[in-house]
């Protein structure tokens, strides 16, 4: 998520400081991310989008530009298609480049429905003041656990007949100030593309405790989707469910769902599991893949696959604002 107070970036200066036991791992890394026969798994996606090679994907760096080109192998291995005539979507922000990567299901056969956007940002905010001659903000919980999410939805529902087209956003420089997300919007709004709902992700590797929900979403009271949602499960537990905290801290209007909502006026929402307690690692240097409950995480997961085709394969507007 946006955080309101900008991060003090002291630059590459820093960027140095990193153990150089990591160099080898790094080659090792770099090495399997660009071999022709790509291999994925949602925990190899989650390590090495999390690793020092990426320098915490600030937008516009060389470590971004990687996470792009990992997420466009992945795209391509599940047989997601380019949304536009490539996966990027560019902007330039100040000086930097910047782009979504965004893919699209078609749904089996062409329909007036509108598709569903399920998205997540893969920039974070790369290289910070160091704790601990560690200056990396590997960015795991923010948001490389949404990217991997939304990988894992991609690949899932590629292998499922759609009754509507499905776009897959990754956004840039969310961190920015929901810039890629804006950009996106507006373009798709100039297309006269209106999307039926978005489901974005933030923040799903650390699990909350003590709730009768499993993760809760953003503007929670102004659309039906969490009763919706939660009427496709026979749980006890609900899975969508109200974090007083979210309202009280408006994020609603922080993440990547809000300009779409301002833009388009539907159901925005970002599913979350962070709550405040339950991780210290917030755009700190410690926010890294040993951290995350990698086991948790990814039930999670698994478990909204269900849930999250039956939203796309929904014939009627079950989802609308209140
Ligand atoms: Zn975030």
């Amino acid at each position: 998520m946006k955080k309101i107070i900008i991060t003090l970036c002291i630059g590459s200066l820093l960027t140095f400081s990193c153990k150089n036991s990591v160099q080898d791992q790094k080659k090792e890394i770099s090495e399997t991310s660009q071999k022709s026969d790509f291999q994925y798994s949602a925990k190899s996606a989650l390590k090495y989008l999390t690793s020092d090679e990426l320098n915490g994907r600030d937008t516009g760096s060389e470590g971004i530009d990687k996470a792009a080109i990992y997420i466009e192998n992945a795209f391509e291995k599940f047989e997601v298609e380019p949304y536009f005539e490539t996966y990027r979507d560019s902007f330039k922000l100040k000086e930097a480049d910047g782009f979504n990567v965004v893919g699209v299901l078609k749904a089996e056969e062409s329909n007036d429905l509108t598709p569903l956007v399920i998205g997540a940002h893969y920039d974070h905010v790369g290289i910070i003041e160091a704790v601990e001659k560690d200056s990396i903000a590997n960015g795991a919980n923010d948001n490389a656990s949404g990217t991997v999410a939304v990988l894992e939805l991609a690949k899932y529902l590629a292998s499922q007949d759609l009754k509507r087209d499905v776009i897959f956003a990754l956004f840039s420089a969310e961190e920015k100030g929901l810039v890629g997300s804006r950009h996106l919007a507006t373009k798709m709004k100039s297309m006269e593309v209106e999307p039926y709902l978005v489901f974005n992700i933030e923040m799903l590797g650390v699990q909350m405790k003590d709730k009768n929900y499993r993760a809760y979403i953003t503007g929670y009271e102004m659309s039906n989707l969490a009763e919706v949602f939660n009427g496709f499960y026979e749980d006890e537990t609900e899975f969508l469910g109200f974090l007083p905290q979210a309202a009280q801290y408006g994020l609603f209007k922080r993440s990547d769902n809000y300009p779409f909502y301002e833009t388009f006026g539907v159901p925005s929402h970002t599913i979350c599991t962070f709550d405040f307690t339950n991780y210290e690692y917030y755009h700190h240097v410690n926010d890294e893949f040993e951290e995350l409950d990698v086991e948790a995480y990814l039930k999670l997961v698994n478990d909204l696959k269900p849930g999250v085709l039956k939203l796309v394969n929904s014939t009627e507007t079950t989802v609308n604002l209140n």
